[in-house]
């Protein structure tokens, strides 16, 4: 692609860096934006700007927050006792959409993957094992996305609480086995939540 113009090829190159967004979509963006007057664009890039510089993370579950607790753990209508761990922030949103769940969540920042280099230990893994602990969890379900990764995943954590009197579930398979969960659709979801299943037989099929 050749510019004729260094700022426009600076902005499109900065777009096309974006997760699937290629050159062509990127200039298209570009354009877009041009065409908007001047505050229109500044909202814009001061929206983006802020979102990284003030965003936090929870401090419990490891949701994106504006505060410490993030509005899901400082909801005391739900149940306390009650965590849906999943992969990613993406999948607390598939999941809320759904509006069938009323419990909290764990984050875990992904999954252990060998190959990838991912082991127990960059994952939000130990301070789940805690909060199971201190916040006298009755139930865990895990909805994790149905691939290798993700069953090694609820097996390693489910060994580490063998001993502990807690309910642990997984969502049931609606979801096709190599799925990603957060490109299930609403109903399926809903479905598999309502209709998980506990680990033992789950992973007792498999290990
Ligand atoms: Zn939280």
């Amino acid at each position: 692609m050749i510019f004729s113009s260094t700022l426009l090829e600076n902005a499109v190159n900065e777009f096309a860096k974006l997760p699937g967004i290629g050159k062509k979509t990127a200039l298209r963006l570009v354009l877009h934006l041009l065409k908007k007057n001047t505050d229109d664009v500044k909202d814009f890039s001061e929206a983006i700007l802020k979102m990284r510089e003030e965003i936090n993370f929870c401090t419990r579950c490891y949701n994106i927050s504006d505060k410490q607790l993030c509005n899901i753990c400082a909801d005391r209508a739900r149940r306390q006792q009650m965590i849906c761990v999943v992969e990613s922030i993406r999948d607390v949103i598939a999941i809320e959409s759904t509006q069938q769940y009323n419990g909290l969540y764990h984050i875990l920042g992904g999954v252990i993957s060998p190959l990838d280099g991912i082991g127990p230990d960059q994952l939000q893994i130990d301070s789940l094992i805690k909060r199971v602990d201190e916040e006298k969890v009755e139930e865990l379900i895990f909805a994790l996305s149905p691939n290798i990764q993700g069953d090694t995943t609820i097996f390693y954590i489910s060994k580490k609480l063998k001993a502990k009197a807690i309910r642990i579930t997984t969502i049931a398979r609606g979801i096709a086995f190599g799925g990603e969960l957060e490109y299930a659709d609403e109903m399926t979801l809903a479905r598999s939540i309502s209709n998980r299943m506990p680990v033992e037989n789950y992973v007792g099929n498999k290990f």
